[in-house]
């Protein structure tokens, strides 16, 4: 009904024979934000990547808004994939360009060829720019080259760049791995501002629990490439995240636990 999201049986193994993902099976209803656990080689990465066909499942589907991503033509594909945006560890920017032209990346699928080369952009369009940074408290960089920011801030312009696709859904791979906690936060709260104030759907990979217990609604907790745990945030324990991770946890997963309470 209000799903945008269903995965049914998925699975992905990788050439060599790796099974990733396994009949992995779920429903997101519009609105929702969403964590993801998971010990590294969990699958979380795989099943961002198998949600816009990044990666080609090889059992089961993914249905976005009822559409089936797995059997998409190459226009369908184009289409579903304008829907979601998508943020990196590593932000993925174009090091040496502007900010400005960095988020004007994210508004390319929808504009002619030619616009994108000459770089001339109807006004709309860079309202949109001037407005995805802004959300993100980033608006006095635009014209910085992306190399002279924080990682912080660079962080932010992938958040900014993935917002100009004015997207149903935002799917962020471990997004804060490589920012400090207060930077971390900063960013958490960004992607829950967007979720909240924007309605845009939000699946998020983390792999420190008090992080996940303070911004996730909604954890899925993979382990071997298996959805070992699907629950409210809330009711997700010490003993849970052992449960997930499959073993005791580690000073560095607990940082902060004090704040979570866990
Ligand atoms: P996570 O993001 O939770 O760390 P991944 O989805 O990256 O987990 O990886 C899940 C498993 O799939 C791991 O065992 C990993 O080594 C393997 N894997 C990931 N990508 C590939 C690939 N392109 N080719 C082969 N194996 C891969
Ligand atoms: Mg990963």
């Amino acid at each position: 009904m209000n799903s945008i999201l269903e995965y049914k049986n998925l699975s992905v193994t990788y050439p060599g024979g790796v099974e990733a993902l396994k009949n992995v099976n779920f429903k997101i209803n519009k609105g929702e934000f969403i964590v993801i656990v998971g010990l590294s080689g969990a699958g979380k990465s795989t099943l961002l990547r198998a949600t816009n066909r990044l990666v080609n499942p090889t059992g089961g589907k993914v249905l976005f808004n009822n559409k089936n991503v797995t059997e998409a033509n190459k226009k369908e594909l184009r289409n579903i994939r304008s829907d979601i945006g998508m943020i990196f560890q590593s932000f993925n920017l174009s090091k040496r360009s502007s900010v400005f032209r960095n988020v004007m990346a994210g508004r390319a699928s929808h504009l002619p060829t030619w616009r994108n080369i000459l770089g001339i952009y109807p006004e709309e369009d860079k309202d949109i720019i001037f407005n995805s940074l802004d959300r993100v408290n980033i608006l006095e960089k635009a014209f910085a080259r992306a190399d002279e920011l924080s990682g912080g801030q660079q962080q932010r312009v992938g958040i900014a760049r993935a917002l100009a696709q004015e997207p149903q859904l935002m799917l962020a791979d471990e997004p804060v791995a490589s920012l400090d906690p207060p930077t971390s936060h900063m960013v958490m709260k960004d992607l829950q501002n967007i979720n909240r104030e924007l309605g845009i759907t939000v699946i998020v990979n983390l792999h420190f629990i008090d992080l996940a217990k303070e911004y996730g609604e909604r954890i899925i907790g993979l382990n071997k490439g298996e959805v070992v745990y699907d629950g409210p945030a809330a009711s997700a324990d010490r003993a849970t995240f052992e449960m997930i991770y499959g073993r005791s946890l580690t000073a560095e997963e607990e940082i902060g636990r004090d704040s979570s309470g866990i």
